[in-house]
């Protein structure tokens, strides 16, 4: 179990069968942890961990090396949603409030705890439902609603871009565009992968202090891509993608100010 956190056990759903390594997300449709805790006893729908920004509150029902059970599994489609290398995070709230800076520096602290012990690439998803295989290939963070075989649409609509950037997601691209600009204020940055090769996106950018993320789908690879720019300080911007392997920077048109 993590240091600092508190232990309330709950049950497994057995070994992990395989696939991407990944941090799925819900929250909880309440206000207290002891209210979810009291739904998952009843429903037997354990995840590995609940936290409460507002109670502030971190708790861990299972370790990280077995499956827990908060999504639904359709047994004979021969692919598995808990089991298929899922940590699960339960978050005390509702999916139809976005989360306040405050609320993500908080999560993404958690959600770095929790890679401490169960590590997954720092990309993530948008609100598309994945297929069986899909989900099962996937590796990074993703929400209940990208899940197959099940209907929830939780945690929401959320800017997890801001939560990988403040979790320090970086440009991983050495090679990338390095440009010059006055008065930064956003980017479209074009990238494709290297490994399909079909696909192009363009990735706005907006300013967000020192570093900001963008997310975009690249053709039919139908993976998360996060495009980090850096500030190297005295107008230098390093642009890099994170999440893709393979992908590359092909273009960065400036917003606002001058290149
Ligand atoms: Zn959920």
């Amino acid at each position: 179990m993590l240091a600092g956190y508190e232990v309330v056990k709950g049950n497994d759903a057995g070994s992990f069968t395989g696939g991407g390594r990944k941090l799925v997300l819900h929250t909880t449709e309440g206000s207290s942890a002891n209210g979810a805790i009291g739904a998952y006893r009843a429903n037997n729908s354990w995840p590995h961990f609940t936290i409460s920004y507002k109670e502030q509150r971190k708790i861990q029902h299972l370790e990280t090396n077995v499956a827990s059970r908060a999504l639904q599994n359709n047994m004979s489609d021969g692919f598995q949603t808990n089991r298929a290398n899922c940590v699960q995070v339960e978050i005390v709230g509702f999916a139809k409030n976005a989360w306040t800076k405050e609320e993500m520096d908080w999560y993404a602290q958690r959600f770095l705890e929790i890679r401490g012990s169960f590590y997954f690439p720092l990309n993530f998803l948008g609100s598309e439902r994945l297929n069986d295989k899909q989900f099962v290939d996937y590796s990074g963070i993703c929400g209940h609603k990208n899940v197959p075989d099940n209907n929830h649409s939780d945690p929401g609509n959320q800017d997890l871009a801001y939560i990988i950037s403040r979790m320090g997601a970086v440009p991983t691209v050495p090679e990338s565009e390095v440009f010059k600009v006055k008065n930064f204020e956003g980017a479209i940055v074009k990238v494709q992968t290297g490994n399909n090769g079909n696909g192009y996106k363009d990735i706005r950018l907006s300013k967000d202090g020192l570093m900001f993320c963008g997310f975009g789908w690249i053709g039919s690879s139908s993976k998360g891509l996060a495009v980090a720019v850096q500030n190297l300080g005295d107008s230098t911007y390093r642009v890099g993608v994170e999440g893709a392997p393979g992908a590359y920077v092909i273009s960065v048109n400036v917003l606002f100010g001058e290149r």
